[in-house]
């Protein structure tokens, strides 16, 4: 399955949608009277378990055309608009991109033997199609990084690897947008990583059943047109079953959070002459398997 938030015209508040080919089901509206109380959210169906994922992917299986709006009609928004706690990431999680990593910042960046964990603020998330307004006034150099994104589904602490991809709800496309002068000069990444807007996501999240291996998907990332980013998350040094194992070690990991999981060579800052997206840049997210996001930077 692939879920959606999107809102329409005459009511500007997001609500769940099932992407079904070129077509968006409306869950609520489509959900029968003995369902008053459907799932209105992403987060919302999630938290209520597989009984009602199950009968939610029946409902926008069988829905007619009176319950769908064509995709290309809607306003997207990001499956998870306001995540409630910070986005996980995944620093240095490719050895390529630890490597470009070190040569930009003249210092040595092993490669790590534990993972490299940070976080982006909540309010960086934005939608799959937004414009990213961009600050001025606290950053000049602005990167991309192509992620897939992971969307816990079931509560668990101290998972085991052997159990860890059980607690996924499914997949997005993330572009960990990073201000890398404020990256640098704040030591800690937090700052750099969690300006207004800077996590674009979507466009839908895929069911894990549907996604199948996560270690299998390309990734790329192309600033207007041009491609930046060609990967595979089968070069993450840390899988997704790992990144559960060792996030979640005394630390509860809940249905709805994310977790990024790093992004391969090729970003700006590992260019020679280094690159940073301005205004008016349209930068295309895409991961194999779930969709592509689009994004255009627009100065403030
Ligand atoms: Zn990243």
């Amino acid at each position: 399955m692939k879920y959606v938030m999107f809102s329409l015209g005459f009511d500007p508040a997001p609500r769940l949608g099932l992407l079904r080919g070129d077509v968006i089901v409306d869950i609520r509206t489509a959900a029968p009277p003995t369902w008053p109380d459907a799932p209105t959210t992403l987060v919302d169906l999630i938290h209520r378990g597989p009984v009602a994922w199950q009968r939610t992917a029946e409902i926008g299986g069988g829905a007619s055309s009176a319950h769908s709006h064509l995709a290309t009609t809607v306003r997207w928004h990001a499956p998870i608009p306001r995540p409630a706690k910070n986005v996980f990431c995944l620093g240095l999680n490719y050895a390529a991109h630890a490597k470009e990593s070190s040569q930009a910042r003249g210092r040595e960046m092993k490669i790590p033997e534990v993972p490299v964990i940070f976080t982006k603020a909540p309010t960086t998330v934005s939608g799959p199609f937004d414009d990213v307004e961009v600050d001025r006034q606290a950053t000049q150099q602005v990167d991309w990084e192509v992620e897939l994104g992971v969307v816990i589904g079931k509560s668990g602490r101290n998972i085991a690897k052997a159990n860890a991809l059980e607690h996924v709800f499914g997949y997005t496309v993330i572009n960990d947008l990073s201000a890398r002068d404020l990256q640098q000069a704040h030591m800690q990444w937090f700052k750099g990583k969690s300006l207004d807007g800077f996590c674009p996501m979507g466009p839908v999240v895929v069911t894990a059943d549907e996604f199948g291996d996560p270690q299998t998907k390309r990734l790329q990332l192309r600033v207007n047109g041009v491609t930046k980013q060609d990967g595979n998350t089968a070069n993450m040094i840390f899988p997704v079953d790992v990144i559960i194992e060792w996030l979640s070690k005394g630390l509860t990991l809940e249905p709805g959070d994310v977790i990024a999981t790093g992004t391969p060579e090729g970003v700006g800052m590992g260019r020679t002459p280094k690159e940073f997206l301005q205004n008016g840049d349209v930068v295309e997210t895409e991961v194999e398997g779930i969709g592509i996001l689009r994004n255009r930077l627009v100065d403030r």
